[in-house]
């Protein structure tokens, strides 16, 4: 890397950026960009052939203005102290665009996961949870974790079964953690729910016909082409319900190459193949390269870089032909690409309000931990019951009955998908107009990135003013 600016830096450098343009008191802005708590530790875990290995780990919690802090734990070899407070900083801002009563956090383990066994994970994980109940850097009012690159649900239960088995008597002790088991006390739809959010986030910006005119593309997702970069919880969710909506997915990249198809990727047939095969190789129909960042320059409309940081840069970003960045993972665009695709009148969507349906869909979940209680379950009955009365009423006042279709339409109460489903899209909705009205606001030149950056700026202020703090 050299002296190339580092992903804090990148991530400051975009505040900073976005800051200009408020009028809030420099100590102020300096208290919200700051890292409050960054704790580094390291533990050993003994291998399933007797050897011992010492494991290096963080947590950072970015900002206590509202509590929990809350964000996910990633298992990469390229954790370390700048990345998980990158991530955790992105995680404040993300949270306030998204209206989602949180201060950041993001913690990370330093290994390449696929280089353990099962039960050597389960170790590194369940020590990890120890080490951060010592530190009080985990509790459902403290510091609540979630899944992130590497880890899933699987994580999540240990990490719950670890700190529940310790603090047990807490009533709220399952709220400890998100994107749990659905048996675990997790929600129906956490799984996809970022790459869900991706979508909602696209099908609004795409619905807005002038910003598509001032891109030379048609209005709706239907027939847009589209390109996912990282086919994990992310990339393949988000790739599934984007041609669920009609938009057609020409290329795919994993860390062993590319695949394009101009005609489009069946991709659940895809989803099925990698997962039989473990490659992209030899899906039929499409070609394959064995450079994963060649999917990056194919021709398209949209690219969904899903996969890690700093993967669009000033040497890539000239040649990309995506009209619509739509950034699934965090931090994927340098601060220069940006610049260059700024540039060339492309839109960026950024990371810190496309990807925040997974945040969002952990608020409901930790939510329904703190009430003991599953969506829909009071009022799903409840409901059926009083649309069934009311179709009584008018079939008694037109003399007509209604179709056994009609009647299940109108009548069938929400479960819980269908309500974790709801919020999301609302919350996508209104966060996406949030942004592009700031940036309206803002005037000409300013991109959604720092649109945003200014909102969650603004939002935070003020909180620290109504406290009488900076007013
Ligand atoms: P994941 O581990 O489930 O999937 C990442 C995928 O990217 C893996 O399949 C991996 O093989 C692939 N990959 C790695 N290097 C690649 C490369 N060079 N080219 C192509 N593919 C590559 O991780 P995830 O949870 O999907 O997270 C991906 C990104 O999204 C991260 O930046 C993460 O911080 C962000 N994110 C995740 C969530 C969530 O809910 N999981 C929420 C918000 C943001």
């Amino acid at each position: 890397m050299g002296n190339a600016p580092s992903f804090l830096d990148e991530v400051n450098a975009a505040f900073d950026r976005a800051a200009r343009l408020t009028k809030h008191d420099p100590h102020l802005l300096r208290q919200i960009r700051e890292t409050n708590t960054v704790c580094r530790f390291t533990f050993p875990v003994r291998r399933d052939d007797g050897s011992i290995e010492t494991i290096e780990a963080w947590r950072a919690e970015h900002s206590h203005h509202k509590l929990p802090t809350k964000g996910g734990i990633r298992y990469s070899l390229m954790v370390n102290a700048d990345e998980v407070m990158a991530l955790a900083a992105l995680m404040t801002y993300k949270c306030a665009i998204v209206n989602v009563p949180f201060g950041g956090a993001k913690g990370g383990i330093r290994i390449a996961a696929h280089q353990y066994s099962p039960a050597e994970l389960e170790r590194i994980t369940r020590r990890y949870t120890f080490e951060l109940i010592r530190k009080n850097f985990i509790g459902p009012g403290v510091d609540v974790p979630a899944p992130d690159y590497g880890t899933s649900a699987r994580e999540m239960a240990w990490i719950a079964d670890t700190y529940t088995a310790v603090r047990g008597d807490e009533l709220d002790a399952l709220g400890c953690v998100t994107g749990k088991p659905v048996a675990l006390g997790g929600i129906r739809g956490r799984a996809e729910a970022t790459g869900r959010g991706v979508m909602y986030g696209l099908r609004e910006a795409c619905a807005v016909a002038e910003d598509m005119r001032a891109l030379g593309l048609a209005p709706g997702l239907a027939g847009k082409r589209v390109v996912v970069q990282g086919l994990g919880n992310v990339g393949a969710h988000a790739a599934r319900f984007l041609q669920q909506e009609g938009a057609v997915v020409v290329g795919v990249s994993e860390y062993d190459g590319s695949l394009a198809r101009p005609d489009g990727l069946d991709v659940d047939a895809l989803l099925a193949h990698r997962a039989a095969t473990r490659t992209l190789q030899g899906f039929p129909g499409a070609t394959f390269t064995a450079d994963p960042r060649a999917a990056l320059e194919e021709d398209c409309d949209i690219l969904v870089p899903a996969a890690l940081e700093g993967q669009i840069t000033a040497e890539n970003a000239p040649r990309l032909r995506a009209r619509i960045v739509a950034e699934g993972a965090n931090g994927p665009t340098t601060t220069e690409a940006d610049a260059i695709l700024q540039a060339k009148g492309v839109m960026v969507l950024p990371d810190m309000y496309l990807n925040a349906g997974g945040v969002t869909v952990s608020y409901f979940e930790w939510l329904k931990n703190l009430s003991h209680v599953r969506f829909g379950r009071m009022e799903k009955r409840f409901e059926e019951g009083a649309f069934g009365r009311l179709i009584g009423v008018v079939e008694q006042l037109t003399g007509r009955s209604v179709s056994q279709a009609e009647r299940l339409a109108v009548t069938t109460g929400p479960d819980e998908l269908a309500l974790v489903n709801s919020g999301l899209e609302e919350t996508m909705i209104g966060a996406y107009h949030e942004i592009r009205e700031t940036r309206l606001r803002l005037g000409d030149g300013v991109d959604l990135r720092t649109a945003a950056f200014v909102s969650a700026i603004d939002k935070i202020a003020a909180i620290y003013g109504s406290m009488g703090i900076f007013p």
